[in-house]
């Protein structure tokens, strides 16, 4: 079956990484919309021991998942993946090839594009056809504008999609799997894959809270972050923050909100001093009920929250915690 739509899948030691579903999510919308029929939406899967992982992601989404597997791809580097997808791209001849824009993705696309001789459109939010073109979308300057990329005639078309882009897919398929040579040898790379290092254990987990209370740049300072503590400790839940705060290492990484960190849903996210990124954003939006604080009422963050306080977080937030505390008893 020729091939419309490839899908680059991700996983973690051969857990498939949600980023998987949205893309085929994304893939099934686009062929829905293109009369492409469902039996032409692939995915390609790169690493070892990732049996279990082509079986799930045969059943949710594609109609075939095209494995390659073997040493010199077994963990990610750039380098190596980059020859396979090209190579798999140049079989398939697929009209459109999609990455998460995650930190594999963004970092083999560029590699793929310049392989292929072809233009990528990276951190897109939407994809939309217009006048007999596809139309590929990304946020900038904080989300006030919104760029319209037509990367031309040029086939595959790349691009890397956001977390969020597109829901999950959810249905039940029945895709085959179809093992091919990774087509790459050790001596062939710059580059090895050495280890993944695991984060500390007892080190914060955000994804699993149920209340998290995060802080941005509006904060000023590390030392100002025992206002964002007493309200996440009132409150029985966690600290999360934006990039800058991390970028600047008032908080570790692992309290990042949003694309480059991770993405959570809890029952209650409260952003304070943060602006609203996109990138932020889509870390976030899944949450069951948005509180920002925020002393621009123009700021972005608004768009998404559900309750929205205009003012200096240094008085609100207080002033939060102590009510809490008093509800408490
Ligand atoms: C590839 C890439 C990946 C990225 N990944 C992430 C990511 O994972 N997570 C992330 O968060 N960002 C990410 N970013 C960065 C993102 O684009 C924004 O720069 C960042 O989210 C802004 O953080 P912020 O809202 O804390 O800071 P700012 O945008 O500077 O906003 C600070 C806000 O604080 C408000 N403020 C200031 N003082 C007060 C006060 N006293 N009371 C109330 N409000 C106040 C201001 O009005 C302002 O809105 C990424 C960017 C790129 C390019």
């Amino acid at each position: 079956m020729p091939c419309k739509v490839l899908v680059l899948a991700e996983h973690e030691g051969g857990a498939v990484a949600g980023i998987t579903y949205e893309l085929l999510g994304m893939a099934h919308r686009v062929a829905g919309e293109m009369g492409w029929a469902p039996a032409e939406i692939k995915a390609l899967l790169i690493g070892s021991g990732i049996a279990g992982a082509a079986a799930e992601i045969a059943a949710r989404g594609a109609a075939e998942v095209i494995v390659a597997e073997g040493p010199a791809v077994q963990g990610y580097t750039g380098d190596a993946w980059h020859r396979v997808v090209e190579a798999v791209a140049k079989s398939e001849s697929p009209e459109m090839v999609l990455f998460g824009h995650t930190p594999n993705g963004w970092d083999v696309a560029p590699l793929v594009a310049a392989g292929l001789g072809v233009p990528l459109a990276t951190e897109c939010s939407a994809i939309a056809r217009e006048s007999g073109a596809f139309r590929f979308s990304r946020k900038a300057f904080n989300g006030k504008f919104v760029q319209v990329i037509d990367l031309g005639t040029a086939r595959p078309l790349l691009a890397t999609m956001q977390k969020g882009a597109a829901p999950a897919f959810s249905a039940a398929t029945r895709g085959r799997v179809r093992p091919v040579p990774a087509g790459v040898g050790e001596a062939d790379l710059r580059a090895r894959f050495v280890e993944i290092k695991k984060g500390q254990a007892g080190a914060v987990d955000l994804t699993q809270a149920a209340i998290i209370v995060s802080g941005g740049r509006g904060l000023g300072g590390a030392d100002k972050f025992a206002v964002i503590r007493d309200l996440a400790q009132a409150l029985g839940g966690q600290v999360g923050a934006s990039r800058p705060v991390t970028d600047m290492g008032w908080l570790p990484h692992e309290h990042q909100v949003g694309s480059s960190g991770v993405t959570v849903s809890p029952k209650l996210y409260i952003a304070c001093g943060i602006s609203g990124a996109i990138q932020h954003i889509v870390g976030m939006r899944g949450s069951g009920y948005i509180v920002a604080i925020n002393k621009d009422a123009e700021a972005p963050i608004f768009g998404v929250a559900d309750v929205g306080v205009v003012g200096d977080l240094f008085e609100i937030v207080p002033a939060l915690t102590k009510a809490v505390k008093e509800a408490k008893g």
